[in-house]
């Protein structure tokens, strides 16, 4: 292991797993385990268990589990190392700075240097006479010098090699540089500053680090790379994992979250005291932007430029927040302004009794079905009846249909009845469609281990003897012998496996019981899951040196019939040798 195990251990020790879930999960004991709803998946039962037994924990919903570095890993999205780095902070342990070896890391580390100085060389320039051209645009824009420096703004001077020779002088390498993807290579073989005459926007990771730039052109002068250049995915950086505003909004965001299209309208937000705006990088809003906001906040206000690529991508994030159970409402601006400008306008008391009065979803999607449609003929209203039913009808709250029904038939001039029919129709024809759905999910459970070990669908009965074998070896360390005696780690069929009860046999032949943070750094998160699963099962329980046993002998065979299954291709020689083996290792087996 890299980390020294003592360290590890300590971290560990001083680290309840309990205390360290408790902002993100609430958990209820439940016999000597605890439980709560996954924060992994979305579900209204909970199967998420907590072993305090042995500082694991497993979701029988979505597989997800480990120990507490597992835990840290996939709630803030980090690396092993870095798991482990916060961990230590949090519980006032220094790490050894060169106890391990890791290149990943310390690239990570350089590329986060070379952000925060390119950062500093951009804020120095927009401050400097001759980066006037950006703070006039800036501050035309109605920023404050304040505003500028909070949110760390700055300029790219226009030119190929600025950013480069300031780099170069501070001693960082062109390679660096450019997995940094602050500096480009040209196909003639040139390197060059990625942003040039741009407005530059640092983009900041929760934990208050520069991960990444946003590069807007100056009005008029984009027509070389488009209005933003951003940077593309790096070691440091997902674009679809982060959101612009979210290192503020964090601290601001428990009652909601409004989400902007651009960084500008997060910036002007902010500057009206909205400090929960937070802009999607790019074009579309994903799942994980969706996943990230719903450990902060319960609602989501999206406001959305009404022009008709706004009114898209707001429909897109209401559906991908639809499915994480946040509270999705919608802001429509009047008169097709931004929330920069409408702010400007109309000040930010106003604007704040438009977030009080934010449509709900229906609402919006009822007033924007209506587009393209000419509803003051015939065959255009129930064109848009049709499609209002529809929209209605997914509503499972009997007052909320019956209230835009109403408005509707009046509205439209049609009978209520008929309309209610309509909805009535389409919500029968829906929940049968939801059943099928929800029968399949039921039969197949969404997480199958299969996915982490897709062997299992070649070899099931001798997958599940491994897995078998795992779960008692590790409940009970005792039978170290017994197991090894009859099974080799090559003698596993598949290859997790093979991997994981290789290192259990190295963990406990070296005197320790076993421990998922032994696996930390060898094993996925999701391989981590699997482990945790065989870690906390009940195989043990019963007669475990029975089915031990028993679960050997399947995999052997396995084996056995795996080697002669292969005969077809082999030799006469090969076929004579291999029957010889065949033999001998019965005879050992007895
Ligand atoms: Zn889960």
């Amino acid at each position: 292991m890299a980390i020294p195990e003592e360290i590890i251990n300590e971290i560990k020790y001083r680290n309840d797993i309990e205390t360290v879930m408790a902002p993100y999960i609430n958990l209820k004991r439940r016999g000597k385990n605890l439980v709560g709803l996954c924060p992994f998946h979305n579900e209204k039962t909970p199967s998420f268990t907590v072993y305090p037994e042995n500082g694991s924990f497993y979701c029988f919903g979505c597989g997800v589990g480990g120990d507490v570095f597992s835990f840290v890993r996939q709630i803030e999205n980090l690396d092993y190392i870095d798991a482990v780095k916060l961990l230590a902070e949090r519980s006032g342990i220094t790490l050894p700075q060169d106890g391990y070896d890791d290149s990943m890391q310390k690239l990570k580390n350089t590329i986060y240097e070379i952000n925060r100085e390119t950062a500093r060389f951009y804020h120095s320039y927009l401050m400097s006479p001759e980066g006037k051209w950006a703070l006039d645009y800036l501050t035309g824009r109605g920023l404050s010098i304040s505003t500028i420096k909070h949110f760390g703004l700055g300029a790219a001077p226009d030119g190929w090699d600025n950013l480069i020779k300031h780099l170069k002088s501070l001693g960082y390498t062109i390679p660096d540089m450019i997995q940094a993807n602050v500096v480009g290579k040209s196909q003639r073989g040139t390197y060059y500053d990625r942003f040039r005459k741009r407005v530059m926007f640092p983009i900041i990771n929760i934990r208050g680090k520069i991960i990444g730039f946003s590069g807007r052109a100056m009005p008029g002068e984009d027509k070389m790379g488009g209005k933003y250049v951003n940077t593309s995915d790096t070691p440091v950086y997902k674009k679809s994992e982060n959101l612009f505003g979210m290192n503020f909004a964090k601290n601001h965001c428990d009652e909601r979250v409004i989400l902007v299209e651009g960084n500008m309208d997060v910036i002007s937000l902010h500057q009206a005291g909205f400090e929960n705006a937070v802009a999607a990088l790019g074009t579309s809003f994903t799942d994980e932007q969706a996943k990230l906001l719903s450990r902060y906040t319960k609602e989501i206000v999206l406001i959305m430029d009404s022009d008709v690529a706004g009114q898209k991508a707001a429909r897109r994030a209401g559906e991908i927040l639809g499915n994480t159970g946040i509270d999705v409402r919608v802001v429509l601006l009047p008169d097709g302004k931004d929330p920069d400008e409408y702010i400007k306008k109309n000040g930010a008391a106003r604007f704040k009794a438009l977030l009080e009065g934010a449509v709900s979803e229906i609402e919006y999607k009822l007033l924007t079905a209506v587009e393209g449609i000419d509803v003051s003929v015939d065959d255009g209203k129930l064109q848009y009846l049709a499609k209002a039913a529809n929209i209605i009808a997914e509503s499972n709250d009997v007052m909320t249909r019956d209230l835009y029904i109403g408005r509707l038939s009046e509205k439209y001039g049609v009978s209520r009845t008929a309309l209610q029919d309509k909805v009535n129709e389409l919500r029968r024809r829906n929940h049968k469609q939801r059943e099928k759905r929800e029968f399949d999910e039921i039969v197949r459970p969404k997480f199958d281990r299969a996915d982490v070990n897709p062997e299992k669908r070649l070899y099931p009965a001798a997958t599940a003897a491994e897995e078998t074998v795992i779960a008692i070896l590790w409940q009970h360390p005792d039978f170290y012998d017994t197991a090894t005696e009859r099974l080799l780690p090559e003698n596993m069929i598949t290859v997790v496996n093979r991997r994981i009860y290789k290192a259990l046999c190295e963990c406990i032949s070296s005197g320790r019981n076993p421990d998922l943070s032994y696996f930390g750094e060898m094993l996925s998160s999701n391989e981590m899951g699997y482990l945790s699963a065989l870690a906390n099962s009940e195989k043990g329980d019963k007669n475990a040196l029975i089915v031990l046993k028993d679960s050997i002998k399947v995999i052997l065979d396995e084996g056995l019939k795996k080697k002669s299954g292969d005969t077809k291709n082999m030799s006469a020689d090969e076929w004579a040798q291999n029957l010889q083996k065949i033999i001998e290792s019965k005879q050992k087996g007895k």
